[in-house]
């Protein structure tokens, strides 16, 4: 029914802390204060004009500062976000299909709905989706620089789009020491371009892992809780790129040669207002150190348990974020991510913890701590992990 800070109570009158936070969308936690009094005067001044503020000037700076990329485009979503900049890459190209890896999520979209089935070839992921949808789309591992090579060394590729590190569907996988520089490398010599999607991995600080791992995409794709959960998705681009989106007039004084992106509602004052607090008064150095030493200590407490009861698994870590994998090692992709999976195990796990009032909305993904998380919503989390991982291993 309603949530404040770290916390949400639902409606019989259970309070939880979230390490969900609405998959990352709350990232700022509820009700943040700074993105309440933003939104509430911009709604009062007339929240849409269909022409940029100034609020989208300092939204820009600011994205640009931190993901060092000079231009930048709003949307209401970070799925709308990646939809653009498959459609620019394409314009910028001349080339038809995306490159993603096993085990990405980066919203509804047809061409990113579409997995290896059984037999290795693509099948949809989903109903509802065109016959063809799995010719648009070329899907390979995570970490396997070979398959990448020889997929990309085909030459019709417009846009690799991946995270960093893929966090969705199998908690957390890491890219191999290397595989970044050869994913980069490989994009400039075969002309395919690079798309960062930071939409959850910039959690582990301003500027996410591009900033952390100093990394050089061509795109970068964000949205969720850069604008404090409010509608909002942006994707930066190179100068050279962002050349591709001027139109030009025809001999008859009609613009021409449009680019197919845009939406009535992209970049309104609303939206806009919300980013500019959440990055300039939420989202600061400050709030970004006290979850990083929240969640080192929630990875640690979790490791500590999980060695004391002998449990085979892996506790994983990334800033904020922690989760648990089945296995003692680390996945590097998604079949591995797959073979060590324990769907009614991972479901128990959810529920165990909402029983103790600790909540984790998304089966299996581990948990995230939020900016105005405590230490002791992190312990309360421990003794119901602890309790948890000892009732699982008594007798
Ligand atoms: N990219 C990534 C990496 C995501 O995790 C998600 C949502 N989980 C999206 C894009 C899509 O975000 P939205 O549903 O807010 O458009």
């Amino acid at each position: 029914s309603e949530g404040h800070g770290a916390r949400f109570t639902d409606v019989d009158g259970h309070s939880y802390s979230d390490f969900n936070i609405a998959d990352l969308s709350m990232f700022c936690g509820y009700a943040p204060v700074p993105v309440v009094r933003a939104v509430a005067e911009c709604m009062a001044r007339g929240n849409q004009f269909l022409l940029p503020n100034e609020d989208a000037i300092v939204v820009s700076e600011e994205l640009g500062r931190r993901y060092g990329l000079p231009k930048w485009q709003y949307t209401l979503s970070a799925t709308q976000a990646n939809i653009e900049v498959l459609r620019v890459a394409r314009v910028v190209t001349g080339r038809d299909k995306l490159l993603v890896f096993d085990g990405k999520y980066h919203g509804h979209f047809d061409q990113a709905l579409v997995e290896p089935g059984a037999d290795g070839r693509l099948v949809a992921e989903e109903r509802g989706l065109p016959r063809d949808v799995t010719s648009h789309t070329v899907v390979v591992p995570f970490n396997d620089d070979a398959t990448l090579a020889r997929a990309l060394r085909r030459g019709d590729i417009a846009v690799v789009l991946t995270e960093p590190a893929l966090t969705n569907n199998f908690g957390l996988i890491l890219p191999e020491p290397g595989f970044h520089s050869c994913l980069r490398q490989l994009c400039f010599e075969t002309g395919t371009l690079l798309a960062l999607d930071e939409t959850h991995t910039q959690v582990v600080g301003p500027g996410g892992l591009i900033r952390q791992w100093s990394l050089e995409p061509d795109f970068v794709t964000t949205g969720k809780s850069i604008a404090g959960g409010v509608p909002f998705g942006a994707w930066g681009m190179t100068d050279n790129i962002a050349r591709h989106l001027n139109q030009e007039k025809g001999p008859d004084g009609e613009r021409t040669n449009l680019v197919a992106t845009g939406g009535t509602l992209f970049a309104n004052a609303l939206s806009m207002a919300a980013a500019r607090a959440t990055m300039l008064e939420v989202l600061t150095p400050a709030a970004y150190a006290n979850t990083q030493q929240l969640g080192a200590r929630l990875a640690d407490g979790m490791s500590v348990a999980v060695k004391k009861t002998g449990l085979p698994w892996h506790i994983h870590h990334l800033g904020p974020r922690s989760g648990y994998t089945f296995r003692e090692k680390p996945v590097r992709n998604a079949d591995e991510a797959r073979a060590c999976q324990d769907p009614l195990l991972a479901r128990l796990i959810r529920v165990w913890l909402a029983n103790r009032g600790v909540w984790e909305a998304i089966v299996g993904a581990g948990p995230v701590v939020p900016v105005p998380a405590t230490v002791a919503d992190v312990d309360a989390y421990l003794v119901a992990w602890q309790e948890l991982l000892e009732t699982l291993t008594a007798g």
